[in-house]
């Protein structure tokens, strides 16, 4: 689990000297899988920046070899500067450059022996860029952006309540009641900017007001109060803005008395977990699936049955790094007529979308490859449906699937492994829906 973003440049040179270059990490990096280049793979990631810290302190200067195999018995310069401030700017750039194209998905990490945190390292490695050689032109408009109108997109603020229109009104900065589920002061529902502003990500909080309204779970929503939750600006090193604009969320969350916050993106929930562990603060941050789970295993709540074959995609930020995997399980388990597959690989060693670390922005080819990819392993499972929690998964994967081969691998038999030499063309049938959609598509009227 990536536990901090941002960090000192002690704590590259600490890792630095831990990573023994097996390479373990290439083989589940799914960048390094598509590019098949060192040069980024994760622990090549981590070589450089260890390589960089210790030029800046003067370090390998007094060794022969900058030979990996050297660098434990290399000694630290004791009147060291600050990291940096003394690093040439064409070989951090260079390692900017390179660093931005990371998912930051985090399977290096879960798969390293020696515990290298290298999501860790690569965020460091962009804050110190930030702080000490400025602002690439990236940075500099997200953070103007997210300053002037509070969210990613540049739109106006109070635009984040339209997907609204045509639905029963909900509260908004309003009081709560008691629910009959296990929030006894009051739920926010913290959409996030991409499910508030993206029209084609509306249908998520329309699906899942809808089911708390139907199902009588009592919510409020913060409206134009609602600001980015400062994940963005986290990844590209501005950690001190995103903590001011979190903290301005917090206290909004605080001022109208509620004691629970559910997102339904894994990156707002990510974030409002680090948020409250950070501040203390008593609130309970939950995500869309887990009331989802917590409704379909009420005795109450009654689903029409759903005959199709389905997998679930676990969103990184998700899964991995928050360790939610069982309760999207459940709620597709609970559907009549579903028959659950299990994609391979799964759960914390799922293959990320292609859309982390907004590698869809920096660089969309790569990113819809590795999207066809998680497809391709999606359409193994023999399913016709891939879910996901996730609006930028869902995104991603859409995207591909419009562009995927009208092919797939069939069986030799039901439940014997796919095989080449039966491939055969089938009509596209690989279909990418949210989960609070398939449950509202499912929910039989009261
Ligand atoms: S798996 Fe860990 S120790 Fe091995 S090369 Fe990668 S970062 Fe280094
Ligand atoms: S975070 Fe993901 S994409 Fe980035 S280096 Fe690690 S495995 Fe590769």
């Amino acid at each position: 689990m990536i536990s901090e973003i941002g960090a000192s440049s002690d704590f590259i040179t600490e890792f630095g000297k831990k990573c023994v270059r097996c390479g373990q990490c290439r083989s589940v990096c799914p960048v390094f899988t598509e590019l098949k280049t060192e040069g980024f793979s994760p622990r090549a990631r981590v070589f450089l920046a260890d390589m960089i810290h210790r030029a800046c302190k003067g370090s390998i200067g007094t060794s022969n070899s900058q030979d990996p195999a050297h660098m434990d018995h290399v000694d630290l310069s004791p009147g060291a500067q600050a990291f940096i401030g003394n690093a040439p700017t064409d070989i951090l750039k260079k390692a900017w450059n390179r660093n931005l194209i990371c998912l930051l998905c985090g399977a290096c990490a879960t798969d390293c022996p020696s515990g290298v945190p290298v999501c860790d390292i690569i965020l460091a490695m962009r804050k110190e860029y930030v702080v000490h050689k400025g602002r690439p032109e990236l940075v500099a408009e997200l953070s103007q952006r997210i300053r002037e109108t509070h969210n990613v997109t540049g739109d106006n603020n109070e635009n984040r309540l339209l997907w609204m229109d045509e639905l029963t009104p909900v509260p908004v900065h309003g009081e709560y009641q008691v629910t009959p589920f296990t929030r006894p002061q009051g739920l926010v529902y913290f959409t996030g900017c991409v499910a508030s502003l993206y029209p084609g990500a509306y249908k998520i909080p329309r699906s899942m007001t809808q089911i708390m309204n139907r199902t009588g779970i009592r919510f409020a929503l913060l409206g134009g109060e609602e600001w980015c939750c400062g994940y963005p600006l986290s990844l590209l090193g501005l950690d001190s803005e995103a903590d001011e604009i979190a903290g301005h969320n917090l206290e909004k969350v605080i001022s109208l008395g509620a004691d629970t916050v559910m997102t339904s993106c894994p990156s707002c929930y990510y974030t409002w977990r680090n948020l409250i562990e950070k501040t203390g603060s008593h609130i309970t941050v939950i995500h869309y699936t887990q009331l989802l789970s917590e409704i379909v295993v009420d005795k109450t709540v009654r689903l029409r049955p759903m005959e199709v074959m389905a997998t679930y995609h676990d969103p990184c930020d998700l899964g991995r790094k928050c360790g939610v995997y069982d309760p999207p399980r459940e709620v597709l388990r609970s559907i009549p007529g579903l028959i659950y597959k299990e994609i391979t690989p799964s759960r914390k060693d799922a293959r990320c979308c292609g859309g982390g670390g907004n590698l869809e922005t920096i660089d969309p080819e790569l990113s819809r490859k590795l999207a066809e990819a998680r497809l391709s392993q999606a359409s193994d499972t023999g399913a016709e449906l891939i879910v996901t929690a996730c609006q930028q998964c869902a995104r991603t994967l859409s995207n591909a699937a419009r562009k995927l081969p009208r092919t797939r691998n069939m069986p030799y038999r039901d439940g014997e492994p796919p095989r080449p030499d039966m491939e055969i063309t089938v009509p596209r049938r690989m279909k990418v829906r949210d989960i609070a959609d398939i449950v509202l598509s499912c929910l039989q009227s009261p």
